[in-house]
């Protein structure tokens, strides 16, 4: 089991899907590579296409959802509501289609969509019938990671046993999260409620069951508005085989109810919860919260490493990659690795460390309650930057409403194209941005925020970045759930604020500063603002080549003068004039506007 990280460009996915693959097909078995999104498929999907311009017959299939790959507006996948699950298995065997184009190299959503099509087949089923004949096989996370995935299931069948795959996990450091939020089932008061309204005449039977389940809440909560609760979970129990007994009196014996139908609905949300809540109380503790007039019953995963580690022992091989994994000890434990027996990489960027002049100014404060004080001064910093050298630039903020703050203080009539993310920025409007950045001219600012779709798995190469600013750690908000997870790594290893706040707002700092100088071309300065960049935890997760001994090593004298010493020195290469002399020192004495 191996974790690797590497810098943003640099091709990784291919560079370590190559030898997965290479290994996995000399011991007969396929390679499972998965991603938190279905746009970083591509780069798996293209490395087929090089080993089968090699003439190595790769057989690649492409999984996507079954919310994306259903034919219906909903999903009811019933002999009686679908015509797509009509007779499937004959049409399939009829025509078939289990081996149909047994030697076409790729396997994928439009070739599942055409079979569907042609044969009125389910296209998400006749996928997953694939699993077995492909040696390279792509999916998202859920497929293994989730409570309801089923790839294992339908791989390791026990009557045709395979052989294990190697599992190769892209964007690793998005795994822990998504295993966190995937294993976190929550009951909200509001929603038991509705469930009387959504019951099309009375329905007595169903409407006791909900009120028991009102009652069980009751019972449940606290004084406080957000603590752990002890159960033994039998409350849970009962009310679960009154529903399921309900469910069988209803449709025994003939066929299963439709996932909108209200009582199954009612009865997912309590198996969920119930199947957690018998996993461990340590890593997935009980809760119950108040919070905006509603009231929450949640089993809340803070500590995925035991739901994951067992999942590995269905592989022959792990390895996990990103640019941003460090430090390693975290990652490795938040991703179920054995720290004794899994191995850790660093690859530094092999690009000259002369074309990014990387900065920390401590003299900005962007904590919460300080950051009102700073605006005006990060937006001065920010435009007498960019005053030396125009061009495109990167400005991340750690919240929404932080951005416009700042934004509201950039100088107004400057001859600049500015562009600010909101929260419901498309796949057009990034596009959008793509282009202003590709064809415009001149001083470009985009300013977005840290962790959002601009500033991870979106590759800006050759659009001739000058710079990103990263304005502040995003630190996670000080919730109950936060503050239960930074008490369990306390006392696990010591480490409780880290782990629960300073090394995931680093990962997303570090994928911001990311976005720059991504070919052996490209030239530019990050700078991050905040005294809390050079602090011990912080720094520990910065790319090895940031610093040599200490964070400190990235405060400058003098901001100005050495980002236009930088300049300087690249100007021969950029093939833009640096613009006059730096305006004055902004050094610790005269960061005041
Ligand atoms: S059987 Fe397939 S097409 Fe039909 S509802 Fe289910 S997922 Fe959709």
């Amino acid at each position: 089991m191996s974790t690797l990280q590497a810098p943003t460009g640099l091709g990784k996915t291919a560079a370590v899907l190559f030898p997965a693959l290479v290994y996995a097909l000399s011991a007969g078995s396929p390679v499972l590579y998965v991603a938190p999104k279905n746009s970083q498929f591509k780069a798996a999907v293209d490395l087929g296409k090089v080993f089968q311009k090699s003439r190595i017959p790769l057989k690649v299939l492409v999984l996507t959802s079954k919310a994306k790959a259903c034919q219906k507006d909903e999903i009811l996948c019933q002999n009686s509501s679908c015509p797509f699950a009509t007779n499937y298995h004959d049409k399939v065997e009829e025509n078939d289609l289990r081996t149909r184009d047994e030697k076409r190299h790729l396997w994928d959503y439009r070739y599942f969509q055409k079979l569907s099509e042609q044969y009125e087949i389910c296209p998400y089923e006749i996928g997953m019938e694939r699993i077995r004949a492909a040696d390279l096989i792509i999916c998202d996370y859920n497929y293994v990671f989730s409570p309801h995935a089923n790839f294992l299931d339908r791989y390791l069948d026990p009557i045709v046993p395979m052989k294990k795959p190697v599992l190769v996990i892209d964007e690793a450091h998005n795994l822990y999260e998504r295993v966190i939020e995937n294993y976190s089932p929550e009951i909200r008061l509001s929603i038991l409620k509705e469930f009387f309204s959504k019951t099309l005449v009375k329905d007595e039977a169903f409407n006791k069951i909900i009120d028991q389940a009102i009652r069980l809440m009751k019972t449940l909560s606290p004084p406080a508005s957000s603590a752990k609760i002890k159960t033994d979970g039998e409350a849970i129990k009962e009310l679960l085989a009154q529903t399921l007994s309900l469910m069988t009196a209803r449709w025994g014996g003939d066929g299963l109810p439709g996932s909108e139908d209200p009582l199954f609905q009612f009865f997912t949300l309590w198996y969920d919860l119930n199947e957690m809540i018998n996993v461990s109380q340590e890593s997935i503790p009980l809760i119950y919260k108040r919070e905006n007039g509603d009231e929450v019953l949640k089993a809340q995963c803070i500590d995925p490493s035991a739901l994951i580690a067992p999942i590995y022992d269905n592989f022959l091989g792990v390895v996990a990659f990103s640019a941003t994994l460090k430090p390693f000890a975290f990652y490795q434990h938040m991703s179920g690795f054995d720290l004794q027996t899994s191995e850790a990489v660093e690859f530094g960027s092999p690009f000259p460390r002369e074309h990014k002049k990387i900065m920390v100014i401590p003299q900005v404060q962007t904590n919460y309650r300080e950051r009102d004080r700073h605006y005006q001064r990060i937006a001065m910093i920010i435009e007498r930057v960019i005053d030396l050298q125009s061009g495109p630039y990167l400005v991340f903020f750690s919240s929404y409403q932080f951005l416009r703050a700042v934004e509201a203080e950039l100088p107004k009539g400057r001859d600049w194209q500015i562009f600010s993310q909101s929260s419901s920025l498309s796949g057009a409007g990034v596009q959008r941005i793509m282009d202003l950045l590709e064809d415009g001219e001149g001083t470009r600012l985009i300013l977005a925020v840290q962790g959002g779709s601009l500033s991870e798995g979106i590759d800006f190469r050759g659009m001739g970045l000058r710079g990103v600013f990263v304005v502040g750690p995003a630190v996670p908000s000080a919730t109950f759930e936060r503050k239960l997870m930074q008490d369990h790594f306390e006392q696990l290893s010591g480490n409780g604020r880290a782990y629960a706040y300073v090394y995931p707002s680093m990962t997303k700092s570090v994928q911001a500063a990311g976005r720059i100088v991504r070919d052996e071309s490209e030239k530019g300065i990050i700078i991050l603002m905040d005294p809390r960049f050079v602090e011990k935890d912080y720094a520990e997760a910065m790319p090895d080549d940031w610093y040599e001994l200490s964070a400190k090593e990235l405060v400058p004298k003098q901001i100005l003068a050495e980002v236009k010493e930088f300049w300087d020195q690249v100007a021969g290469n950029v093939g833009h004039e640096v613009h006059g002399k730096a305006k004055g020192p902004i050094g610790e004495d005269s960061l005041s506007v």
